[in-house]
């Protein structure tokens, strides 16, 4: 039998399923195959959630007798866009000048052929890895992320499913292959202020009560001091105003209330529920201030909304696994990554309550937009690390 140890093969065979969130399109049908000749059990529970989509996801699991190593990913792609301007039609994994078109082709369903790849050589040269091999793919991921990778985790894990170590395939080489690991995340966390004013004419100002002074206030003490100066393994954490809104379209009223919203990026000297008393301390004594108008005699009135769900800041010390990724890029690729902690939020965020995480895919420079495309030889060259590394970290 015929084993799936050709990337570029496994890459075609994904990308041509237009697998856009939250559609299966076909994806988890042509990994399944893939992985069912390799002695891999596969499961495909459907996840549901009212208000969003059902969602197709697959949990695949080759056991051994040893250690249990879980790569995760996504099969789920963005929309294309506008296709006419793709210069090969987005599922058709065109090849050209030696790189493969499609959208998926670096987020992720080159990592994940990749990593089918690697197992593959691994099984025809050595039996398989001397433990256990799972993969663990949502089908949400560039959509909500309500009934994939969270519940996915749940649900394997109240399958018994326990893992030592997860590997996760998303593009993070910003400029060529071996560039950087991530190790870790930079929490999130959002939230809306609004100040409560006292409408009126411009020009009887002492008869209202201009809330977006208030806000101003309230906003600028939360920009200013910075949370910190960033820690050993962070960059400073950082808040940006996203949106000040009053919603007055008239140039001769005071209007009733101002609104802001505001997002944080931060680092491990916070946790969420630190940062959120930092904020809350801010603006209690940022309230009582009389920066903006002299006079004032009572505090600025504002209520503080927290939105959507915070993500935990976290970082990954684990040196077995550590060190084993990054030898295996250092010897395939001659290149010492960065061990990082940049960028957004991604799955690895759920993942890292039930184990150790660690992310190495693709170069990301094509993701998301027109012509997401990967050099062949690039594929080769990951599927060579991931091998190694499955060498490595099985021992
Ligand atoms: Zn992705």
């Amino acid at each position: 039998m015929k084993l799936p140890t050709d990337p570029a093969e496994n890459l075609a065979a994904l990308i041509r399923c237009p697998s856009v969130t939250p559609a299966e399109g076909g994806a988890l049908t042509a990994l399944e195959a893939m992985l069912k000749p390799l002695g891999f059990a596969v499961d495909r529970p459907t996840f549901s959630e009212d208000g969003t989509p059902d969602i197709e996801n697959l949990y695949a699991r080759r056991s051994g007798n040893g250690p249990h190593l879980m790569f995760a990913g996504h099969t789920d792609v963005v929309p294309v866009g506008d296709e006419a301007a793709w210069k090969h039609p987005p599922f058709s994994a065109a090849i050209d000048n030696g790189e493969m078109y499609g959208r998926g082709a670096v987020d992720m369903k080159g990592g994940i052929a990749c990593f089918i790849a690697a197992v593959a050589r691994h099984v025809e040269a050595h039996g398989g890895p001397k433990g256990s091999v799972s993969l663990l793919i949502a089908g949400d991921e560039e959509g909500p992320s309500i009934n994939g990778t969270v519940k996915l985790l749940e649900w394997a894990a109240s399958r018994g499913e326990k893992w030592d170590a997860s590997l996760v395939g998303e593009p993070t080489n910003p400029d060529a292959l071996g560039d950087m690991i991530k190790i870790g995340r930079r929490g999130s966390l959002s939230a809306t202020i609004t100040v409560h004013g006292r409408q009126g004419h411009v020009a009887y100002p002492h008869l209202a009560d201009n809330p977006v002074r208030g806000l101003m206030t309230l906003v600028d003490a939360l920009l200013n001091p910075a949370f910190d100066k960033g820690t050993k393994d962070f960059q400073p954490s950082n808040l940006e105003v996203t949106t000040f809104d009053v919603g007055n379209a008239a140039t001769n009223v005071i209007p009733a209330r101002a609104t802001a919203t505001f997002n944080i990026r931060f680092n491990d000297t916070w946790t969420d529920e630190t940062l959120q008393a930092e904020i809350h301390n801010r603006l209690d004594k940022a309230s009582g201030r009389k920066k903006y108008r002299k006079g004032r005699k009572e505090p600025i009135e504002f209520e503080l909304v927290w939105r959507d769900r915070p993500s935990h800041v976290f970082l990954t010390r684990n040196d077995k696994l550590i060190d084993a990724l990054a030898g295996s890029i250092k010897s395939v690729t001659g290149r010492k990554p960065k061990l990082s902690t940049t960028g957004g939020t991604s799955d690895a965020r759920f993942i890292k309550d039930y184990c150790p995480v660690v992310e190495f895919g693709l170069v990301g420079k094509t993701m998301h937009m027109v012509d997401e495309r990967v050099p062949l030889a690039e594929l080769e060259m990951l599927t060579q690390v991931y091998q190694q590394f499955l060498a490595d970290w099985f021992g």
